[in-house]
């Protein structure tokens, strides 16, 4: 072994390891972190896609963006029939979620878009005053839940 590694600074920097590795762990996360955001263009947080819901027959239900026809799936089976709901068909929404490894969307937040403000999507019965995770009948009174767009402020 050759004296200059053994006089070598290693033996006082020990003291400082214990920082160390959160220094590190910090380098690590900004490594992955930024060809995350490189990828996309947009720099918020969730990944979000913007199109047009279209039902194809064969394909199912689709998220028609600029570029492709992306197959969807939903986390819940509440989203997914929300997602199915023909009144929503063919309207410009913009869905968060991710993309499965087998390259379907699984939405995990739908909203719809108006010149470019999101509206928050619910159904209501304005009988009962309650509002359904589904399109359907009131869980209450039966009667057909009215489907309504409440915006969602700027900062969301
Ligand atoms: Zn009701």
């Amino acid at each position: 072994m050759s004296p200059s590694l053994i006089n070598s600074p290693v033996g006082p920097d020990r003291r400082t390891d214990p920082f160390r590795p959160a220094g590190r762990l910090v380098l690590l996360a900004l490594a992955l972190a930024i060809p995350a955001f490189a990828k996309g263009h947009q720099m918020e947080s969730p990944p979000f896609l913007t199109g047009k819901l279209v039902m194809i027959p064969r394909m199912g239900l689709v998220l028609r963006t600029a570029k492709k026809d992306l197959k969807l799936t939903a986390r819940t089976s509440y989203l997914f029939h929300t997602l199915q709901d023909k009144r929503l068909a063919n309207r410009e929404v913009r869905l968060e979620g991710v993309t499965q490894p087998d390259g379907t969307f699984q939405v995990a937040k739908l909203f719809t878009a108006h010149d470019g403000k999101l509206y928050r999507v619910r159904y209501y019965c304005e009988v009962c005053n309650i509002e359904a995770l589904e399109p359907g009948n009131c869980v209450c009174c039966q009667q057909p839940t009215e489907l309504q767009e409440i915006a969602v402020s700027d900062s969301k």
